[in-house]
C-alpha cells in the first residue's frame, strides 16, 4: 500500500474515472500501466509449470493491461469483478450465454439494441432457450410475463435508437422475487450517469466501443458483474476464449479518464440541441428522456445522474427521401454508425417491433453529439433545414 493507492468508495465519479485500475504495484511510479504484448508467460522451475501458483501463466488469461481495465470497470460500476470482451456485440452474447441453459426462457425488451435481438432470434433459439419480447415501459407488469423456466430479463435503458426509460427497480424486484437474472445494457448511460448493479441488475454491459473509448477507434466490450453472477461470467468468458489486444485496452483506459469531462460537455451540448429542435416545427418529436416533456423523464430522473448525447427526433411528417435529403445536407454531423465519439453523427434508424408497435414515425433520426461547439452544430442543423424546406 502506497500513498496512490487508497480506497476510492467514497470518492466522486468524476475522481474514480481517473484513480481507479491504478495498482501501483503493477505501473510503479507511472501514471499508466504497461501495454504488455503476450501469448506465453514463461515459468521459472518445471514446478512453477505445474504449481498453478504464478500471477500470470497466458496471455489469454491475464496480463498486467488487461487487469488494469477490468480493475478500473469493477470499480467505476460497483462490481464484484469484470470482463472484457472483443465487442459490444460480444459483450451482449457472453453475458446472455453467461447465465442461459437450454430449455430456458428469456425476456428481452423490445427496443434493444437490434444485433442483441437477433442473437436471440438466432443463436440462442438454435440452443433452445426460447425469448419473448416485452414493451420497455412495462414495469411491474412484467411479473405475468414470467414463465417457470424464465432464467433471464436482458434491457436497455434507455434504448439507444428510441430511448424509452424502463423501471429498472421494479423489473428487478419481478425478478428477484423468481430467481432470475436481470441483464442490462447501459452504454448510454454509462457507469458514470448510472449504475445497474446498484439498482440490483445483475450484469452490466458496456459497448465500450462508445463512449468509454470515445475516439471512434476501438471495438471493445465490457461486462461488469455482481457476487451472484461473477463466477458465472468468469467460467463462459474463460470457456470462450474471449480475449482483447492490448493497444485496444490501453486506449480504451486512456478515453476512461476522460469519460466524465466528455460526457458532461456532451450532455450539455445535446440538451440544448434537443431543446432547439423540439421547438421547430420541422420536427414532431425529440425523443430525449432529459426533455420535461419526454414519457420517461420521471423515471430518468428518478434513476440516473445525468443524460449523454445520443437522442432521436421525429421528423414532422417527412418522406424517407426528405429525410435522406436532409441528412446529405448536414455538414459538421457525420453519417455513420456508432456513437459516443468526439465527432457528431447522424444515421436514420427504423425501430423493428414485435411486442407491440412503434408509435412515433417510421424513420428516426438519431443524433450523437460530439465535442463541437454547440452553435455550429445548430448552424448545420438549421441549414439543412432551410436545404429540404421545399421538399415533401
Ligand atoms: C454499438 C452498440 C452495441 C455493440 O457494440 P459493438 O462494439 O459495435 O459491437 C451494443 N449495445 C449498444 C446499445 C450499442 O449502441
Amino acid at each position: 500500500m502506497s500513498r496512490h493507492d487508497h480506497d476510492l468508495t467514497s470518492e466522486k465519479p468524476l475522481t474514480r474515472l481517473v484513480r481507479s485500475g491504478r495498482d501501483g504495484a503493477v505501473t510503479g511510479p507511472f501514471v499508466n500501466p504497461p501495454v504488455v504484448h503476450a501469448s506465453t508467460v514463461l515459468f521459472e522451475t518445471a514446478d512453477d509449470l505445474l504449481g498453478g501458483t504464478q500471477r500470470y501463466v497466458y496471455g489469454r488469461r491475464g496480463t498486467p493491461t488487461i487487469e488494469a481495465l477490468e480493475s478500473a470497470i469493477s470499480e467505476i460500476e460497483a462490481a464484484a469483478g469484470a470482463v472484457l470482451c472483443p465487442s459490444g456485440l460480444s459483450a451482449v452474447s457472453t453475458a446472455l450465454l453467461s447465465v442461459l441453459r437450454s430449455g430456458d426462457h428469456l425476456l428481452m425488451a423490445d427496443n434493444v439494441y437490434d444485433p442483441a435481438r437477433s442473437f436471440a432470434t438466432s443463436v440462442l433459439e438454435r440452443m433452445g432457450v426460447e425469448t419473448t419480447f416485452f414493451e420497455p415501459t412495462v414495469g411491474a407488469a412484467i411479473s405475468g410475463l414470467f414463465r417457470p423456466n424464465t432464467r433471464a430479463v436482458y434491457l436497455e435503458s434507455p434504448g439507444s435508437l428510441t430511448f424509452e426509460v424502463s423501471d429498472i427497480p421494479a423489473i428487478v424486484a419481478a425478478a428477484r422475487a423468481r430467481d432470475a437474472f436481470v441483464l442490462a445494457d447501459n452504454t448510454w448511460a454509462t457507469p458514470y450517469f448510472f449504475k445497474p448493479l446498484a439498482h440490483g441488475v445483475d450484469l452490466s454491459i458496456q459497448a465500450g466501443t462508445k463512449y468509454l473509448c470515445g475516439h471512434s477507434d476501438v471495438m471493445i466490450g465490457t461486462i461488469a458483474a455482481n457476487a451472484r453472477a461473477l463466477p458465472m461470467l468468469k467460467d463462459t468468458h474463460g470457456h470462450l476464449g474471449l480475449c482483447v489486444g492490448p493497444d485496444d485496452i490501453y486506449l480504451t483506459l486512456r478515453g476512461m479518464r476522460t469519460l466524465g469531462v466528455r460526457l458532461d460537455r456532451q450532455m450539455q451540448s445535446a440538451l440544448t440541441i434537443a431543446r432547439w429542435l423540439s421547438e421547430r416545427n420541422e420536427v414532431s418529436r425529440v425523443l430525449h428522456p432529459g426533455l420535461p416533456s419526454d414519457p420517461g423523464h420521471m423515471l430518468w430522473k428518478r434513476d440516473m445522474t445525468g443524460s449523454s448525447g445520443l437522442f432521436g427526433v421525429v421528423p414532422n411528417d417527412w418522406s424517407l427521401d426528405k429525410v435522406k435529403a436532409f441528412l446529405d445536407g448536414l455538414r459538421l454531423f457525420g453519417l455513420g454508425f456508432s456513437w459516443g465519439g468526439f465527432e457528431s453523427l447522424a444515421i436514420i434508424g427504423r425501430p423493428r417491433r414485435t411486442a407491440g408497435s412503434w408509435p412515433a414515425g417510421d424513420h428516426i433520426i438519431r443524433l450523437q453529439i460530439g465535442l463541437e461547439d454547440t452553435a455550429d452544430l445548430i448552424g448545420d442543423l438549421e441549414a439543412s433545414f432551410a436545404r429540404v424546406s421545399n421538399l415533401s
